[in-house]
């Protein structure tokens, strides 16, 4: 396995794959690797390509008051993942190597950002989106793995790449839960052991919100004012929001008549946590 740290190097590393003609595919993380980041390197192995893992903390997407210098750093760990998992590549650049030191050039994708957590966190998706399209121009991937776990950032790449006309793919992968249903993240860590229980109500109130709509309801305020109950009764939480909104545009409905993304973030002590679920009012439960 390769590991490098600046541009010229890594498309150096690259350019024999890309002359070999093996696709070349991307899984952006931020490090602090687990089994959903893995999710997604095992499905960029089963495409069969030459497999790029680029593990970069980006400060532009992290606000005055987030996490970034909380935010867990596991070098060996990861390379050692990484390694296990079969990647061919791991792009491990300081910020020197991302960001000039006067840049001024964002990427802005619109109405997009500006529900769901664009008001909370001002600024989060153009840093995602401008350090989404540097490691692309870096490593010129032909495909890109993303989580649906971070649904609107999923919506938002998908529509900037459609928009920019750029040639690469895009494959979502499905988010990858704990026993209780919680989704993994890193941050899932911080949480005690009373909160970590407490956590598992965000993954049941979704699935509340998929079992009405698909036993009927349509009123998208009824499922989040139950959702709403769901979490605080199981204990001390600040909502966010929770939300069901277009799963492509990001916009809110009021009445379902047609698949939808429900989606929430809150806090519980400290941490922040975001999970979603795609629902089909076509598909009734039993
Ligand atoms: P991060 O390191 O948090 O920036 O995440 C890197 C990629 O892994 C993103 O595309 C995330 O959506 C994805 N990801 C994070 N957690 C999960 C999960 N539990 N299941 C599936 N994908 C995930």
């Amino acid at each position: 396995m390769n590991v490098t740290r600046d541009i010229a190097s890594t498309r150096a590393a690259l350019a024999a794959a890309r002359q070999a003609g093996r696709p070349i595919a991307l899984v952006p993380t931020m490090g602090a690797l687990h089994a959903g980041h893995r999710s997604l390197i095992e499905a960029a192995r089963r495409d069969a390509g030459c497999v790029v893992v680029s593990i970069f903390v980006n400060p532009t997407q992290f606000g005055p008051r987030d996490d970034y210098v909380r935010y867990p750093h596991d070098e060996s760990g990861d390379l050692k993942q990484c390694e296990e998992a079969g990647v061919d590549l791991v792009f491990f650049p300081p910020v020197e190597a991302m960001y000039e030191k006067d840049a001024v050039t964002k990427v802005n994708v619109g109405r997009l950002t500006e529900t769901l957590c664009g008001p909370f966190r001002p600024g989060h998706f153009d840093g995602v989106t401008t350090v989404v399209n540097t490691l692309f121009n870096i490593v010129q991937p032909d495909v890109a793995y993303f989580g649906q776990k971070d649904a609107q950032q999923l919506a938002i790449i998908k529509r900037m790449v459609r928009d920019l006309r750029m040639p690469v793919r895009i494959v979502a992968c499905p988010t990858v839960r704990e026993p209780d249903g919680l989704a993994i993240s890193s941050r899932n860590e911080n949480l005690s052991d009373a909160q970590r229980r407490q956590a598992a109500s965000l993954y049941g109130a979704l699935c509340d919100a998929g079992d009405r709509i698909r036993g009927g309801e349509r009123d998208a305020a009824v499922v989040t004012r139950e959702m709403q109950r769901i979490i605080t009764e199981a204990g001390p939480a600040r909502v966010d929001y929770i939300s069901v909104v277009d799963p492509e545009t990001m916009q809110p409905v009021a009445n379902v008549a047609a698949p939808v993304l429900v989606a929430l973030a809150v806090h519980i002590g400290a941490t922040r946590l975001i999970d979603n679920l795609r629902v089909d009012p076509g598909v009734r439960s039993p």
